[in-house]
């Protein structure tokens, strides 16, 4: 390492550490802090954030940066781009509305099909479900996939998220909902999946901006793994789902494997992104990012974001919002700022998917492993992979090295067509 790297490493070894003592004050207010203790919290984040932030924009790293100006991005094709680059580096908006573009018919003929069919009952899973039945079946699952209980904790909070503080010490935390008592292990499944992504960084890039993911789309693609691929498949239930029904009798009394897996997959149009089942969610992603785009090229109005939001929901999945809490003003991502995110969400359902068929070849006799409850040699396979890379390569990149092809909407649509042909019998 030159000498003039080894001086912006350590300047911005500096920075990790205030960023993750501010990740701790943050956890703690999401999960333990006392009412009352908002406003000197708030202070003392502020107060973080901004020594961070002088640190960073000081003219000792901008002088370092220009001297090793490699770093840098090359200039953009299109102004989204840069929108873009901040969540999915490297990622061009031309080669994500090509794959939305082969995908978003594929998806809206498969939900036309599903709607056609009688629809699939999953009353039983509205409970009576015990919380802390819930939280004990929980833990077991994810003590399964592997997660290190001396590198992190799960606790309750009222959003569900993932936070490190450094690859040794990755904590998780869930929710439970009165009317979805099955949602609070599908959150968990999903935040350790992102939690054992970053406990399995190299650890000599503790301290480093190396730590992490590659990027928010390559980090969904670990959570929705966990919580999908493997947490909503059936090997999966064949193994716990004796337990399960065990655990949470009287309501599953009576129900039989195949009516609750059908059930935790049920199809469902819906008006809310965040509760979107697998087959529609990525639906709610592609109108996004089409309206992004417009927005920023300049071809779509703001005035005009409702009428065409309402138009593509009707066209997309059938259903027109009510009311734009539940249309073109659900979600934060838009009042806070943060445009140009929103399409990792579906990259991340694609690299899943993409990466499962890898996994299936590599590991041919995985559906039996899990079984048997199984799940060492997946995570081994993810380990060696994809999380001791950390952030060392841009996504296109590690998905390029790991399955021999870029990101590839193929894998998906043909993994959402078996999956619900079986279920929906289409
Ligand atoms: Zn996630």
């Amino acid at each position: 390492m030159s000498k003039k790297l080894k001086k912006l490493s350590s300047l911005l070894a500096e920075v990790a550490d205030l960023h993750n003592a501010a990740a701790l004050l943050g956890w703690d207010q999401q999960t333990y802090m006392p009412r009352a203790g908002a406003e000197a919290r708030g202070y003392q984040m502020g107060t973080l954030g901004k020594i961070a932030h002088e640190k960073f924009t000081s003219d000792t790293v901008g002088k370092l940066l220009d001297e090793l100006k490699d770093a840098y991005h090359p200039e953009s094709d299109d102004p989204y781009d840069i929108l873009l680059d901040q969540f999915e580096r490297g990622m061009k908006t031309a080669e994500v509305t090509d794959i939305f573009a082969a995908l978003r018919p594929r998806q809206v003929e498969l939900i036309k099909a599903i709607t056609e069919r009688p629809q699939v009952d999953a009353s039983f899973l509205q409970g009576p479900f015990d919380e802390q039945k819930q939280w004990d079946f929980g833990i077991k699952v994810i003590t399964g996939f592997g997660y290190d209980w001396t590198r992190g904790r799960q606790d309750r909070s009222a959003h569900p998220f993932t936070t490190s503080f450094s690859i040794n010490d990755v904590r998780i935390t869930t929710r439970f909902e009165k009317d979805h008592p099955a949602a609070s292990l599908f959150s968990t499944m999903h935040e350790a999946g992102h939690a054992l992504y970053e406990l399995g960084c190299c650890q000599s890039f503790e301290r480093s901006p190396l730590a992490g993911g590659a990027s928010l789309a390559v980090h969904e693609s670990q959570s929705r793994l966990w919580e999908n691929l493997v947490g909503r498949s059936l090997p999966f239930w064949e193994h716990f789902y004796p337990a399960y029904q065990q655990l949470f009798a009287p309501a599953l009394a009576g129900v039989d494997l195949m009516s609750f897996y059908r059930a935790i997959n049920r199809v469902e149009p819906s008006l809310i992104r965040v509760n979107a089942d697998e087959a529609t969610y990525n639906l709610h992603i592609m109108l996004r990012l089409e309206l992004e785009i417009g927005m920023i090229d300049g071809t779509i109005a703001v005035r005009d974001l409702r009428e065409i939001w309402n138009a593509r929901m009707e066209e997309y999945l059938g259903i027109t919002p009510p009311d734009d809490a539940r249309g073109v003003l659900q979600d934060v991502h838009w009042s806070g700022g943060s445009l140009g995110y929103f399409s990792t969400y579906a990259l991340g359902n694609l690299i899943s998917a993409q990466l499962w068929e890898k996994i299936n070849s590599d590991i041919p006799d995985l559906a039996d492993r899990f079984r048997r409850g199984r799940f060492d040699g997946l995570l081994t396979w993810l380990r060696d992979k994809i999380h001791v890379h950390g952030r060392k390569y841009e996504p296109q990149e590690l998905v390029q090295k790991v399955t021999g092809s870029k990101i590839d909407p193929a894998p998906y649509i043909r993994y959402l067509q078996r999956k619900y042909g079986e279920i929906y019998g289409i």
